[in-house]
């Protein structure tokens, strides 16, 4: 029987097929890589406000239970620890739903501004304690429509604006501005003029669990996943995102959207 290929098409089938293996190796190994670096990240995450907790419950046990001004300092420390893990817990949640690929993308035709403004409305108390204005930049105000997952460009929004609060400064402001990039795409910017970031930090901060030094030591309570779930969100949606940012004069995070029915 003549066989079907010559020597040459059977060894090219053969390096291919070896690079085919070698690639799907390669991908294996980045990701038992990215899965350690995760763990690692994680149960440090995990630990610190576990052993804050425990030591609160001990020292109370071992006798501050009877000093009423330090028994209540003692209880409150220990409930802001356990907020921050049911935090942590439930953007963890999120993240590994984005991550096994589970996240669906249901586009609908709704206007950027009224969704803005709805998150404005919901931060708004955590604003105030800081006196963060919020506000739509002049001439951005016409309603544009984008077709987009609404919960999930809420959640974006949440994300960003939040963030513009934690790491903004007092009586500071953040602003949204939107603008079209061509008829099929426009960008959303939430600005803020709060501490912002060295140059340095900017490539790394859409990676899990990174956080700047500064946001670490000031302990400002989060859990250095919210731009990872941005991140995936507006991928998920085929666009992309990107930040500028300087050192004490504040930080602007852009991302694009397609452009809705109007
Ligand atoms: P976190 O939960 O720590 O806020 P994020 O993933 O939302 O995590 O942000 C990652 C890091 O990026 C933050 O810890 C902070 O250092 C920096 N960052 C995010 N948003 C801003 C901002 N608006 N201004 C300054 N730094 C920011």
């Amino acid at each position: 029987i003549l066989p079907s290929k010559t020597i040459e098409q059977v060894s090219e089938d053969v390096e291919k097929w070896a690079a085919q293996k070698k690639e799907e190796l390669d991908s294996l190994r980045k990701n038992e890589a990215f899965r350690k670096e995760f763990l690692m990240n994680l149960s440090h995450e995990l630990k610190t406000p576990i052993f804050a907790v425990q030591g609160y419950i001990h020292t109370l046990l071992d006798g501050a239970i009877d000093d009423p001004n330090v028994n209540k300092m003692f209880l409150k420390n220990a409930t802001k620890n356990i907020d921050r893990l049911c935090r942590l817990l439930d953007d963890l949640d999120e993240i590994s739903k984005l991550e096994v690929g589970e996240m669906t993308v249901t586009a609908e035709d709704f206007v950027i501004q009224d969704l803005i403004k709805d998150v404005f409305d919901t931060l708004s108390l955590k604003a105030n304690q800081k006196n963060i204005k919020f506000s739509v930049k002049k001439g951005c105000e016409a309603p544009v429509h984008v077709m987009a997952d609404k919960e999930k460009i809420r959640q974006v929004l949440i994300n960003l604006i939040d963030n513009s609060i934690k790491y903004g400064k007092q009586d500071g402001h953040t602003t949204a501005s939107i603008y079209n990039l061509d008829d099929k795409t426009l960008l959303v910017e939430i600005s803020d003029d709060g501490q912002g970031m060295a140059e340095e930090h900017l490539p790394r901060v859409f990676e899990r669990f990174y956080r700047t030094d500064r946001a670490r030591s000031r302990d400002i309570g989060g859990t250095g996943l919210g731009l990872a779930i941005v991140k995936h969100i507006i991928e998920a949606h085929g666009q992309s995102i990107n930040v500028r940012s300087k050192l004490e004069i504040g930080s602007t995070f852009g991302f694009t959207l397609p452009t809705g029915k109007e």
